[in-house]
């Protein structure tokens, strides 16, 4: 065992989560369950939709049910459902943000990534936090974004000091746009593991979701992927740390898997355990699940030719069932896919997607916007500009919202879980995406894309008069302040 790795992991930080020497993913079982639904019934899968029409988790074994459905008509039966759940939770808005990529300095060595050691092609560096200054200045003030996930490699040089010290720095950023000063409300971040310790450092300097990928649930997969000796070659490290960050008070976390690595019907078994079991533990499950395919990544070979590919249809199968089965949690789809897929698992089933997105190290302050495969984690499939996909959103009837409200709130944890499951948060969401979804269109949009988006604004309005007529004398007083140029006004 390497000493960076003896000094990273604490293994009663692991242990004292688990039930006697098990974790809670069982191969096994999983796999049996599986086999036991391969022919579903028609009526118990109408049972199930029933069940997640009611904002309930479901079971393994109902999620099995799911997973089998061929019949055409009986997979647009859950599609429709699918909508449904996510129109009554979610409303039909999408929130946007933007990744940065910090740093690809990393120590381990996992073998789709281009950031990996055994790459010798990558170009490596961290940002400084004048670097980190400029990058959030063209996000805030020439893209118009509120919310970041940050995303760092795992390295003693970009451990959680400096992972704080960028999010302090996001956080201080001002830059004068069309009406007062555009900045950065929300900071989610994308790290490794990390210990109790380190998740407290981060909860203090005011993070959102803390987001960490199991990459594969599949124990001998995972092992096969990430060598023994790296310290991400620890699968229950990595299992563990939204136990550990819950213990350090950070309420709001986002799992997710790396598709494309082992079966996809047993990514999404695992998903949902691991949505069980921090339910069951702590009583607030992941505020959002990702699951990015596996794409072409520098120094790879691997990612050319997956073993396990997802295909297109598959893939949109597979987002029905996590919306069904987990009918609470955010969805996020990602630039990876091409702008058609990800139009339209937006409508189905995804809550949040990314946008203007550039994944080099340092990419939105610089002139050049090729993708450059020597210096990403891997390579985007849609470079559609936020303007663009709030446009092809709008003309589907579906507002953007910025909104970052929730959290400054208090609405994280266990209350936005009740919020949730009451579909209470999407009255919140909407009267907030309507405010900042205005800011947007006044301090960034061109004049052709606010013409565009107006009728969605119209008929938000006219829709929180008829539904929430309580707040409505409220809600347009805030509104026109923020016509009129007031800025951060939210309910
Ligand atoms: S996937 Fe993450 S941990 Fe693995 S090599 Fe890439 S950056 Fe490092």
């Amino acid at each position: 065992m390497s000493t960076l790795k003896e000094k990273i992991i604490k293994p009663d930080e692991i242990t004292k989560y688990m039930d006697g020497d098990r974790d809670f993913i069982d191969d096994g079982a999983i796999e049996r369950t599986l086999a036991q639904h391969c022919d579903p019934d028609p009526t118990q899968v109408r049972d199930i939709l029933a069940k997640s029409r009611a904002v309930e988790t479901l079971t393994p074994d109902e999620t099995a049910v799911l997973l089998h459905v061929e019949d055409p008509e009986l997979l647009e039966e859950m599609r429709q459902t699918a909508r449904e759940v996510k129109l009554k939770v979610y409303d039909n808005r999408i929130v946007t943000f933007a990744p940065l990529y910090m740093s690809n300095l990393c120590v381990n060595n996992c073998a789709y990534c281009g950031f990996r050691t055994g790459n010798p092609d990558a170009v490596r560096r961290k940002l400084s936090m004048d670097e980190v200054r400029r990058e959030t200045e063209a996000l805030a003030g020439e893209i118009g974004h509120k919310r970041l996930i940050v995303v760092y490699g795992e390295h003693p040089e970009t451990g959680a000091e400096y992972i704080a010290d960028t999010i302090r720095t996001v956080y201080d950023v001002e830059v004068p746009v069309r009406h007062g000063k555009g900045c950065i409300r929300r900071v989610n971040i994308n790290a490794a593991p990390m210990s109790i310790d380190d998740l407290r450092m981060l909860h203090d300097v005011g993070i959102g979701t803390f987001q960490v990928f199991q990459e594969t649930y599949h124990h001998d997969t995972y092992a096969s992927l990430h060598p023994a000796d790296t310290i991400k070659g620890d699968y229950r490290w990595r299992l563990y740390c939204m136990h550990r960050a819950f213990e350090a008070g950070v309420d709001d976390v986002g799992i997710g898997t790396l598709f494309g690595l082992y079966d996809w019907r047993f990514e999404v078994m695992g998903l949902l355990q691991h949505a069980r079991e921090l339910e069951d533990k702590f009583n607030i499950g992941p505020h959002t699940i990702s699951f990015p395919r596996l794409e072409p990544a520098g120094g790879s070979p691997l990612t050319r030719h997956p073993r396990h590919r997802v295909s297109d249809e598959d893939f949109r199968r597979l987002v029905t069932v996590l919306r069904l089965a987990v009918p609470y949690t955010g969805l996020i789809i990602t630039a990876r896919e091409s702008a058609e897929l990800r139009d339209e698992v937006l409508v189905h089933g995804c809550t949040q997607t990314d946008a203007s997105t550039r994944i080099g190290i340092g990419a939105y302050s610089e002139t050049d916007e090729d993708q450059h495969e020597e210096r990403q984690q891997f390579m985007l499939g849609d470079t559609r500009s936020l303007e663009e996909l709030i446009v092809a959103l709008a003309e589907k009837g579906i507002i953007t919202s910025f909104c970052t409200a929730g959290y400054r709130c208090g609405r994280t944890g266990e209350c936005i879980m009740d919020l949730l499951r009451t579909g209470q948060e999407g009255r919140f969401c909407k009267l907030n995406a309507v405010l900042t979804f205005r800011e947007w269109l006044d301090d960034f949009a061109s004049e052709e894309a606010r013409t565009l988006c107006e009728p969605v604004v119209q008929q938000e309005i006219a829709e929180i008069r008829e539904r929430v007529p309580q707040v409505y004398e409220k809600f347009m007083e805030h509104y026109h302040r923020t016509a009129a140029g007031a800025r951060d006004l939210y309910f």
